[in-house]
């Protein structure tokens, strides 16, 4: 078979020690997932209905790269997340079992236009234009779940130009990946290179041209780009 036009190139990020790539296929993003960034945005969480949005794939991009400060907008924050890399799939999935699809993890930003995700909320608006533009989502190389195993007390953060903005323990979550992961596969099938983001901690704030961030999961995996 040939195609009419070249086919897109499907996104893909590196794998910590590994020449081998992760391909990716879908890309959702939980909201209000830690109560203080919920408090922060004027919201509150609720517990048995987790919020969810998507990405593009190819708004992925990875480690190192210059990320353009996009059109349309005048308030770019940062929301650091762990990202969770689905190596098998399923659908209405128990928690239980649910787990037992993450292939690795990584530590990702969920670029927001917060003044158009502002208008959005309050027009009743789709969210599409706040969270899903070019450019979207750094990634950093991924980390297979069996080189590593994250804790309660595992860090997540963000500096910006040196200077700390994010930081939480992933025990601060509302919602835990397993139980994402089954909320996540009652409204979609899930499937083999599936990246979710799974929610921000308090502080996010506005980034400029010419800043620096350098993002982390402690022990697991870093981030570092810069906004041109
Ligand atoms: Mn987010």
């Amino acid at each position: 078979m040939t195609y009419t036009i070249a086919p897109p190139a499907l996104p893909s990020l590196p794998i910590i020690g590994s020449d081998q790539r992760f391909p990716i296929r879908r890309v959702f993003c939980i909201g209000r997932n830690y109560a203080e960034h919920a408090r922060e945005m004027g919201a509150s969480v609720d517990k048995s209905a987790p919020m969810f949005f998507c990405k593009p794939a190819d708004a992925v991009i990875s480690d190192g790269a210059d990320v353009p400060y996009p059109s349309a907008t005048s308030d770019l924050h940062h929301e650091v997340e762990m990202v969770v890399a689905l190596g098998r799939g399923g659908h209405d999935l128990a928690p239980e079992q649910a787990g037992s699809l993450v292939w690795g993890y990584g530590v990702g930003l969920d670029l927001t236009r917060r003044d158009l995700q502002a208008q959005a909320k309050a027009k009743g608006h789709p969210w599409d234009v706040a969270k899903a533009f070019d450019h979207s989502a750094p990634v950093s190389a991924l980390r297979p779940a069996t080189d590593v195993s994250l804790t309660a007390d595992t860090v997540l953060r963000l500096s910006v130009n040196d200077a700390l903005r994010q930081q939480t323990a992933l025990s601060e979550m509302v919602h835990d990946v397993p139980h994402i992961l089954a909320a996540l596969s009652t409204l979609f099938e899930l499937k083999a290179g599936d990246l979710v983001f799974t929610g921000t901690p308090a502080g996010v704030a506005a980034l400029k041209r010419g800043d620096r961030f350098h993002a982390e999961l402690v022990g697991v995996a870093t981030l570092d780009g810069r906004i041109v």
